[in-house]
């Protein structure tokens, strides 16, 4: 309870003391801080509040000065500063500061400061009343942060902020707002809007709008912004804004209503975004969209995003229809089913330990691996996946793996095509090389055996391979005379030396055509050998030799069976001279006395047929029979041994020519027989006209006499072949069996009875000769009642 204070005439004059007692206990009892510093700045008086505030008692205090526990370091220059100049007219004066309490906190107070002037009018005591402003301070301090920080949002803020008044004066524009519509905020603040910097038509627009839809007349002014706000909407509409510089540009424009706390408005605001930017951004965001889409789409392959997490497919691209016949929906369908559903049973494992690998991958790094996939028909399709890491879990676990998969079944049949095809290869080479091996060992072995020595030589004939069959010919052994060249040991016999020397000169020409070469050979014995020499050369590409093999062979043997050959050919044609010596001469020579017997039996005839008995008669019959037979036999033994008697002339001989003599001279038998003869251009040939003409009469002569019932048809021909003629000689004749067609141009050689067909069987015998005579040859072509074909050939002239 306040009690009624004294007045001071109530109080008596000794009580001064207690009445500056009772001031300081009613200044501490209204909580106002009270501090009386000397002239020096010593403390003299501290009062309760000031024990309070700062937790130091009055006797600590007391006489210290007052910088040395009170005032802030940075405060203490100042404070003794107006120490050291007292000066009383400078008072009362306020001022605010800072005080450091015994734990350290400090305190703003606001002080008022008068002096005490002693009798000299020079200050005595300063005494400084303060109030406690702490809170004040802070809450000021906060205030103007909030104001920054608001200040500074609107700055910053990418929209531009407008505000205005109730009436539309604009009281706030940010520095969006300045930026974008080119007016300082300095130019519009205070002025009105709409007019600024909005299209008058569209402001018409807008109140029409509105008009319609609050039902109620807007002006196409202010109001037709604000209208709505006031109603507590918040209007969100696109309006053009026009820059200073005339350009207009598309906002999206917030208008809201601001309230005090009365909730009575007191001004708008409008917040507009650029939409020229958000729809920048739209289109680049779909723009890249498309783009992403496209290359998922375009890519050759199946792109997929796959979480190891759920193992689940969470994107595939459309390409997967055409793969593996799944749309992307049949795919996200399959859910976490996924690797068991399209994953090979086999592969599964491999996919699962290559998951494992993921964990260490970075964002740079892929793994590929390869793996079966089941097609949407059943098929198993062969896919090869690069794989690398889109995302990971807070934990840095893989989560999903952004992978490419390629069909690769075909390039995969390929490879075992071409897999099975080297095995094939390899089987083939190892079958080849055992082969060869094969081959070569029987080639040794043939080599070896061979009846033929085998002899290798270099470029330089010196020995390089010397078979077992050459050391058997040869007698030297390999060893003597590999490396050695021919002419280094007794091996050519001397005599062939320089022969032997030329024509392996010529064997070194890859031109020279091959050749046998006979020559003599010294064996290690000594001996001398006939041996004949097979030599091939094989030369490279640039005909240089690569190796020479001979083959040889031991001749002596034919060589000495050749030399008897020729004494007993010698032997054989002085034998046959002399035969035909003795043919002509018992021929010739036996004519005489048969003409003889012949006369003298056909006189018996003329004279005693009859006479004598039917025995005899019978018996002279046979003795003229047989003579006449012997003539013949003679004459025509007498031709035959003439045609190689005689030297024989070749000259050109019209063979047309021969043939009309001949045909000349066979007339009584042409006509007895009525044989037709027919005969196509005969050449001119290298011939003895007399000899060959002989040829065509026995061959014609035949022909008409081996007859069948029909006339004989005789065709006579010649063909050109090569450096010959063929002449042909067919009839419709008998013909002949063709096992005897050899034997019929033996000398005597028939295949009738006299009595059947007459002649001697000399005929075709002398054909043959004269024909081989002049270098040609003679056959018969014939069946059995087929009639035959006689061919000879002489040489073309
Ligand atoms: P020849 O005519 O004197 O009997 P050849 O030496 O001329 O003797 O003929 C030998 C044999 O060849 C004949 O006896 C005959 O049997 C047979 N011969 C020859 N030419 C013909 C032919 N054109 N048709 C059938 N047989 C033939």
């Amino acid at each position: 309870m306040s009690q009624p204070l004294p007045t001071p005439e109530s109080l008596p004059l000794n009580a001064l003391k207690e009445q500056r007692e009772l001031t300081a206990a009613m200044l501490d009892l209204i909580g106002a801080l009270i501090v009386i510093l000397d002239a020096q700045g010593r403390i003299v008086y501290f009062n309760h509040a000031c024990e309070q505030l700062t937790g130091y008692l009055r006797q600590e205090v007391q006489g210290k000065y007052a910088w040395d526990l009170l005032i802030l370091p940075e405060d203490v220059a100042s404070i003794q500063a107006i120490f050291d100049n007292l000066i009383p007219d400078n008072f009362p004066q306020p001022c605010e500061s800072c005080w450091v309490t015994r734990d350290g906190d400090w305190r703003w107070i606001a002080w008022m400061d008068t002096v005490c002037l002693n009798e000299q009018g020079t200050v005595e005591y300063v005494i400084a009343t303060g109030q406690d402003i702490t809170e004040r301070k802070q809450a000021e301090k906060a205030l103007l942060e909030l104001a920054t920080l608001n200040q500074a949002i609107l700055d910053s803020a990418n929209y531009t902020i407008i505000s205005t008044t109730v009436d539309g004066t604009i009281s706030t524009f940010n520095r969006a707002a300045e930026k974008w519509l080119g007016y300082s905020a300095s130019d519009v603040v205070g002025k009105t809007t709409p007019a600024l910097f909005h299209d008058p038509e569209e402001i018409v627009e807008r109140s029409h709008e509105l008009c319609q839809e609050l039902n109620t007349p807007i002006q196409p002014g202010f109001e037709a912004f604000v209208a709505k706000a006031r109603r507590g909407e918040i209007d969100e509409r696109e309006w053009t804004y026009i820059r200073h510089d005339g350009s207009r540009f598309p906002v999206l424009l917030s208008i809201t209503a601001l309230y005090n706390s009365d909730n009575q408005i007191v001004g708008f605001l409008g917040i507009g975004s650029d939409i020229i930017i958000r729809k920048q951004a739209e289109q680049s965001l779909r723009d890249s969209q498309h783009f992403s889409q496209r290359i998922a789409d375009t890519v050759p392959g199946i792109l997929y995003l796959y979480d190891v997490i759920e193992q689940r497919n969470v994107y595939a691209n459309r390409s997967t229809v055409e793969l593996l016949g799944y749309t992307p929906q049949d795919i996200q369908d399959i859910g976490t089913d996924f690797m068991s559903h399209l994953v090979h049973p086999e592969d599964i494992p491999h996919i699962l330990e290559h998951q494992k690998h993921l964990t260490t991958l970075t964002e740079d790094d892929h793994l590929t691996l390869e793996y079966r996939m089941k097609h949407a028909n059943g098929e198993w399709r062969w896919l090869r996946s690069r794989e690398t890491v889109f995302s990971r879990t807070v934990a840095g676990l893989p989560k999903l793996l952004l992978g490419i998969a390629e069909d690769i079944t075909d390039y995969k049949r390929v490879e075992d095509v071409l897999r099975q095809t080297n095995e094939d290869l390899e089987q083939r080479v190892e079958q080849r090389t055992a082969d060869l091996e094969n081959a070569h060992k029987q080639l040794r072995f043939h080599v070896e055996n061979s009846p033929l020595g085998v002899i290798e030589w270099d470029s330089q004939f010196r020995v390089q391979g010397w078979s077992k069959q050459a050391e058997r010919i040869l007698g030297w052994k390999a060893e003597e005379v590999l490396g050695k060249q021919f002419n280094d040991w007794q091996f050519v016999y001397p005599d062939d030396f320089e022969f032997v020397h030329q024509k392996a000169l010529n064997l070194l020409n890859p031109e020279s055509p091959p050749e046998i070469i006979e020559n003599r050979n010294l064996t290690k014995d000594g001996n001398v050998l006939y041996c004949q020499w097979y030599n091939s050369v094989l030369f490279d590409e640039s005909n240089a030799v690569v190796s020479i093999l001979s083959l040889v062979q031991d001749q002596t043997e034919r060589k000495h069976d050749e030399e008897q050959l020729q004494q007993l050919n010698q032997q054989l044609q002085r034998s046959n001279q002399e035969l035909e010596q003795f043919a002509y001469v018992a021929s010739h020579d036996l004519r005489e006395p048969l003409r003889k017997i012949r006369s003298y039996s056909d006189l018996l005839v003329k004279r005693y047929q009859g006479q004598l008995d039917e025995r005899a008669d019978k018996y002279i019959g046979y003795i003229t029979d047989s003579v006449i037979r012997m003539q013949a036999l003679i004459t025509d033994l007498l031709t035959y041994s003439r045609v190689s008697r005689n030297e024989l002339v070749l000259e050109p001989t019209d063979l047309g020519e021969i043939l009309q003599q001949t045909l000349t001279d066979l007339s009584p038998a042409i006509e007895e027989n009525q044989a037709i003869i027919n005969t196509t251009h005969l050449p001119i040939v290298q011939a003895n006209s007399l000899q060959i003409g002989q040829v065509l009469q026995n061959l014609i002569a035949n022909a008409i006499k081996f007859r069948r019932e029909q006339p004989p048809q005789i065709d006579i021909k010649a063909d050109c072949q090569d450096d010959f003629w063929q002449i042909s000689i067919q009839d419709n004749g008998i013909g002949i069996d063709p096992s005897y067609s050899d034997r019929i141009f033996a000398i005597f050689q028939r295949l009738h009875y006299r009595e059947e067909y007459p002649g001697t069987g000399i005929g075709l015998a002398i054909c043959q000769k004269i024909v081989e005579r002049h270098g040609g040859k003679i056959w018969v072509e014939s069946e059995l009642g087929q009639g035959s074909t006689f061919y000879f050939t002489l040489p073309v002239v």
